[in-house]
């Protein structure tokens, strides 16, 4: 009798157990997409209280998404500097890489990427009051960049003399504190930078400064996650989700 009741008791707790371990089972690494982003350039990669990804949120959050649904897969975001986006990668830290990164031959050399799926440019920032109309005004300015983005390369290759810092909103502080008079940074966040600071404006100088295209990254040779994601990134491009996203967190953005 006390056997029967034990042998019950063990398999309901068997059961129990079973079904315990079937909701408490962490989803596989093959069904998780990890993005390595640095979340200091809206309105593509930014934290926020409640993201698309956890606490992240933009454009490239959304792309990500979405390219990891298209796959049966859930996405999720390594928080990492700018710098070791790619080295990460290298090292299978992470899958991929979404950051607003835009396509370099130097970046080629050390990754794969994808179809690109945004034009960008630089542009620079200066005070409404400032006398700088185009690039070669900055020659006797004082310049900010932001650490290993292309807008440092832009500059360097200019043979202007510049200072670097971490995150965008350092060198926009220094700009609006004075200390410093142009910001060299991307299109869309300078974008940004302006709405969210009084007394900015933008200069744009298509001579000097070409388009550049944003894309994914993935580790050299991995065609099998480089074609999941140009299927999704060109269906994403086809049926327009893509410009509406832009749109969107553009508006988002600019409140
Ligand atoms: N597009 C720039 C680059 O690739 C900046 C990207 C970024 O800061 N996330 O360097």
């Amino acid at each position: 009798m006390e056997e029967k009741i034990m042998k019950k008791m063990t398999k309901a707790a068997v059961l129990v157990m079973a079904a315990a371990m079937m909701t408490a089972v962490p989803v596989s690494a093959e069904d998780t997409l990890t993005f390595g982003t640095n979340p200091e350039f809206p309105p593509f990669e930014y934290v926020t209280a409640e993201g698309v990804i956890d606490t992240y949120d933009g454009i490239d959050m959304a792309i990500a998404k979405k390219i990891a649904e298209d796959n049966g897969m859930t996405a999720a975001v390594e928080n990492m500097e700018f710098d070791s986006l790619l080295v990460a990668l290298q090292n299978g830290q992470v899958d991929a890489v979404i950051a607003g990164m835009t396509v370099t031959d130097e970046r080629k050399e050390a990754v794969d990427f994808s179809t690109p799926y945004y034009t960008a440019t630089q542009v620079m920032i200066v005070k409404e009051d400032s006398d700088i109309a185009k690039a070669e005004d900055m020659a006797d300015k004082k310049i900010c960049v932001i650490q290993g983005y292309t807008g440092q390369v832009c500059v360097d290759e200019m043979g202007y003399e510049y200072e670097s810092f971490k995150k965008g909103t350092e060198a926009v502080m220094e700009l609006v504190n004075g200390k410093c008079d142009v910001v060299v940074i991307d299109s869309a966040t300078a974008q940004q930078y302006v709405s969210d600071n009084e007394g900015l404006k933008i200069v744009e100088d298509a001579d000097a400064f070409g388009a550049e295209e944003y894309a994914i990254a993935v580790q050299k040779g991995n065609t099998e996650l480089l074609d999941k994601i140009n299927a999704s990134i060109e269906k994403m491009l086809e049926d327009g989700t893509i410009s509406e996203l832009a749109a969107e967190y553009a508006e988002v953005e600019a409140e």
